[in-house]
């Protein structure tokens, strides 16, 4: 509720405030750069203030997971020092989530593109917060220059004493690996990603236990995302509160955003949460292609979350309260815009082609549904349906929904839900043409005459 938790609005974020300057690499990206532009100031003096001090800088700015999760950040890096934790012996790894799929979203390209740095640094500072002794970076397979930017950086930190042994000139000695994906969307999952680092196919695992338990080799484990990571030197520098300034509780600071699909200037840019979705498009995009009244429709973060209607697209606001409590998401903050040129129920079928395509297959629910949500959506698309199959398509999203053992069959579910609930009108008109057409459907998309 918007009076209840009113959002802090600088009118937009100002240059100054930006944490990733050098998105599109206007400037030098190599640690010269880098440190000119401000990394690596001071990060011994980080390092030394130690693990509880960190945690409590994050837990105070209010950060949480930009993944798509959203999870409390600070909670999160605590989760591997719980008390006694000194006398387990086994190796303690942060795990970096740099495997971006999710369709829409291109930010933390961005980031290993133009910034680097600023990810290997945030690497050191929040795996001294998990007393880490490493990090694994799994990159994208497909990032190629992302891949040659981050290993340069990593070369670079280590020639500098960056990162090592005694990184820094702290004491604290930890090393940073780089580790290629091979083109699998379901690798992004945490623990199938965690899988894949072992060596093994890239399913995931029964949660819990949780990776802070059992992770990487066995050991206790923080996975995070690429931004997140990246924004914590930066956080502890200008000061919790100063992020804690930008959007609402539950959802502060400031985030990238990657606009694509019907605007005149897609792009990625930082702003600060809470900031209105219309508001996002008109000033840094150009507007919608046609005009704000040419607007069908848009899917707010990634292709997981439902599909907003026009009249709910004037009201969101770019954080997960007012998102969710549109029944979407903020996801990893991907806004794809469809104008009325879109033909919305063929998008949301090619959503549930990918879907299909990318289950791991270890689970009924999502192996079966996302095959029987690709055939279904398919006549959807043609209008090849009877009008009772919207609810059985609706209810075999609730099958799926809640069902599996990762996050994949609910986000194949939700956008088909996102469609039946805010474009049923379409979906019925174009059933009703085919049947105009072609005679009567019955069940499973056979025509009356066929029988
Ligand atoms: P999740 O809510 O299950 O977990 C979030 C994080 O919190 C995980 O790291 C998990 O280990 C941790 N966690 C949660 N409860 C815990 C507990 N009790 N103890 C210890 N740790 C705990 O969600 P998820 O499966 O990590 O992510 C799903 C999201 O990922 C989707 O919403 C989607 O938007 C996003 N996604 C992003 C991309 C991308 O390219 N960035 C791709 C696919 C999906
Ligand atoms: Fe695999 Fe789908 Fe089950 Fe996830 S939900 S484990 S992708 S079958």
């Amino acid at each position: 509720d918007a009076a209840a938790n009113p959002v802090k609005r600088h009118g937009g974020l100002r240059d100054q405030d930006r944490i990733f300057s050098n998105a599109y690499r206007q400037h030098d990206w190599t640690l010269k750069g880098a440190q000119a532009r401000g990394d690596w100031h001071r990060t011994k003096d980080i390092v030394l203030k130690g693990d509880a001090y960190i945690i409590q800088q994050i837990k105070d700015s209010g950060l949480r997971g930009r993944g798509g999760a959203g999870f409390p950040s600070g909670l999160k890096w605590s989760f591997m020092n719980k008390p006694g934790w000194e006398k387990d012996n086994r190796p303690r790894y942060l795990v970096v989530n740099a495997d971006e799929g999710e369709p829409g979203t291109c930010k933390d390209r961005e980031i290993m593109r133009g910034d680097p740095h600023k990810l290997i640094e945030g690497c050191l500072v929040a795996g001294r917060a998990m007393n880490a002794s490493a990090a694994y970076i799994y990159i994208r397979g497909e990032f190629y220059m992302e891949s040659d930017h981050v290993e340069q950086a990593i070369q670079e930190a280590y020639k500098a004493g960056l990162i090592g042994k005694n990184a820094c000139g702290s004491g604290y000695d930890f090393d940073v690996y780089l580790h290629r994906g091979a083109g699998a969307y379901i690798c992004g999952e945490e623990t199938a990603l965690i899988e894949s680092i072992e060596g093994k196919q890239g399913k995931p695992r029964l949660k819990p236990p949780f990776p802070a338990d059992v992770g990487l080799f066995g050991c206790p484990t923080t996975v995070a995302n690429v931004e997140t990571v990246a924004v914590a030197p930066t956080i502890i520098r200008r000061g919790a509160s100063w992020f804690a300034g930008f959007g609402r509780e539950r959802n502060a600071g400031t985030k990238l955003f990657c606009v694509s699909g019907h605007v005149n200037k897609p792009c990625v840019v930082e702003e600060e949460m809470s900031i209105p979705l219309q508001e996002l498009i008109e000033k840094h995009c150009g507007g919608v292609r046609g005009g704000w009244d040419n607007l069908l429709g848009i899917v707010p973060g990634g292709s997981s979350v439902p599909i907003l209607p026009k009249h709910q697209c004037e009201e969101a606001l770019m954080d997960f309260d007012s998102l969710r409590d549109l029944q979407s998401g903020l996801g990893t903050g991907a806004v794809i815009v469809m104008n009325k040129e879109t033909d919305v129920i063929r998008a949301i079928a090619r959503f549930a082609k990918f879907y299909k395509h990318e289950s791991c297959g270890q689970c009924t629910p999502c192996r079966e549904g996302t095959t029987w949500l690709e055939k279904m959506m398919d006549r959807f698309v043609v209008g090849r349906a009877h009008e009772r199959e919207i609810e059985m398509l609706w209810e075999l999203t609730k099958q799926i929904e809640g069902h599996t053992i990762c996050a994949l069959g609910d986000a194949a579910a939700w956008p088909v839900q996102g469609l039946l609930r805010n474009f049923r009108p379409e979906v019925e008109a174009r059933i009703h043409e085919y049947q105009q057409k072609n005679g009567q459907v019955l069940f499973g998309g056979l025509l009356r005459k066929d029988t």
